[in-house]
């Protein structure tokens, strides 16, 4: 939290030597005013201060935490961050130590963290299909110029049957008389602080609020059955290792009328013989013979299109390396393809006729070259 936090003292409207009595008597006062029921206009404000209160409350009401704070402040020596994630219910809340409330505040708490108003029941309501996940396997060449393919996924499918009401035909669900269908039952608890009011989901309808007493035979009241689909995927041109494609709506369904999840699909391009690619560049080896690149030649490059010519210069040293301009790959989101770099490697040949010996004696002789052949090789 980047903004600075106001002074507890301040928050809750109270002098530095406030008593207990007076503490109590403002927060209460301060509770109800900010209590973002009460405040449906501008019922985020509301939040923001009702939390604010809170937290101050929390400290300044408990004898440590106050004398801490009066000597450290906010920042030390752990802070008191109190930020309300994982604050369910009433319990939890100062945890029973010396957090003596004796007013109805089971209100404020039920209906600002239990109630329905505030987030909507998502039990009952529409909710997103998952998504799913898996690999497809390309090659080299599918990945730089775009391919069709089929991949097979299992996945839950609306059930034919039932049509996904989980019900068996001619028949329909029932209103759950736990909790009257609310999905969410409530329970009373009487302590010597007051009474608090808990919310809960609904156990025997898991909170949607509905029963099935004839379930679909086919789907045993689930509303889906596990099929397994074959998808027809489209990979675009130049697609790389590790890329994602995103299929929307195929993965499993949503329920109650909310939307399907999505299929996600990633990539992996097999290695290539001849090719490596790093983004859109592509890069190779083009070995010529030593006398090719002496005095230069017409060779051979490949690339994706098929062989190219090019002219040598003679005099190229072993691991220059060239470029065919375009002859890369045309990324997916590129306007144009990236170049070919092959790097020329000189081969020097393993073995020699008697005749090639001579010649190259000769040119060594003429290079004015003096050395000896070694052990190894017997000089004629
Ligand atoms: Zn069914
Ligand atoms: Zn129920």
């Amino acid at each position: 939290m980047a903004e600075t936090k106001r002074d507890y003292y301040e928050v809750l409207g109270v002098s530095k030597t406030a008593t207990d009595e007076e503490l109590k008597k403002a927060y209460r006062k301060l509770a109800k005013q900010y209590h973002p029921d009460a405040n449906p206009d501008n019922r985020e404000e509301a939040e923001k201060k009702f939390k604010e209160l809170n937290e101050a409350y929390e400290v300044l009401s408990d004898k440590q935490k106050r004398s801490m704070y009066d000597q450290f402040g906010h920042s030390g020596p752990n802070g008191y961050s109190n930020d309300f994630s994982g604050f369910s219910g009433f319990e939890g809340f100062g945890g029973g130590n010396g957090f003596g409330v004796d007013f109805d505040l089971n209100d404020i708490f039920s209906s600002f963290f239990g109630g329905g108003s505030r987030r909507g029941n998502t039990k009952n309501g529409p909710m997103r299909g998952r998504d799913i996940k898996t690999r497809i396997e390309i090659t080299f060449e599918e990945a730089a110029f775009g391919t069709a393919k089929e991949i097979t996924i299992n996945r839950d499918e609306t059930c034919d049957t039932c049509h996904g009401s989980g019900c068996k035909p001619g028949t329909s669900t029932e209103t759950c008389k736990v909790c009257n269908g609310s999905g969410q039952v409530r329970t009373t608890q009487n302590t010597i602080l007051g009474s608090f009011t808990s919310v809960k989901t609904c156990d025997h309808c898991a909170g949607t609020g509905k029963v099935i007493s004839n379930p679909c035979q086919t789907c045993k009241g689930r509303g889906t059955v596990r099929k397994q689909r074959t998808i027809k995927v489209k990979i675009p041109e130049g697609i790389d290792n590790g890329q994602i494609i995103s299929l929307r709506g195929e993965g499993e369904p949503g329920l109650r009328g909310g939307p399907a999840g999505d299929l996600y699909i990633t990539v992996s391009v097999k290695s290539h013989a001849i090719f490596t690619r790093k983004g859109d560049s592509i890069f190779c080896n083009v070995h010529v013979s030593f006398p090719e690149a002496a005095l230069g030649a017409i060779i051979n490059v490949p690339t994706l299109q098929g062989n190219v010519e090019y002219d040598l210069a003679e005099g190229t040293q072993t691991g220059s390396i060239f470029t065919l301009k375009g002859k890369g790959i045309k990324g997916v989101n590129a306007r144009n393809a990236g170049d070919l770099y092959f790097t020329v490697v000189v081969d020097v040949p393993k073995k020699l006729n008697k005749e090639q010996r001579e010649i190259l004696m000769n040119y060594a002789q003429a290079s004015g070259e003096k050395f000896e052949t070694g052990k190894r090789k017997k000089f004629f």
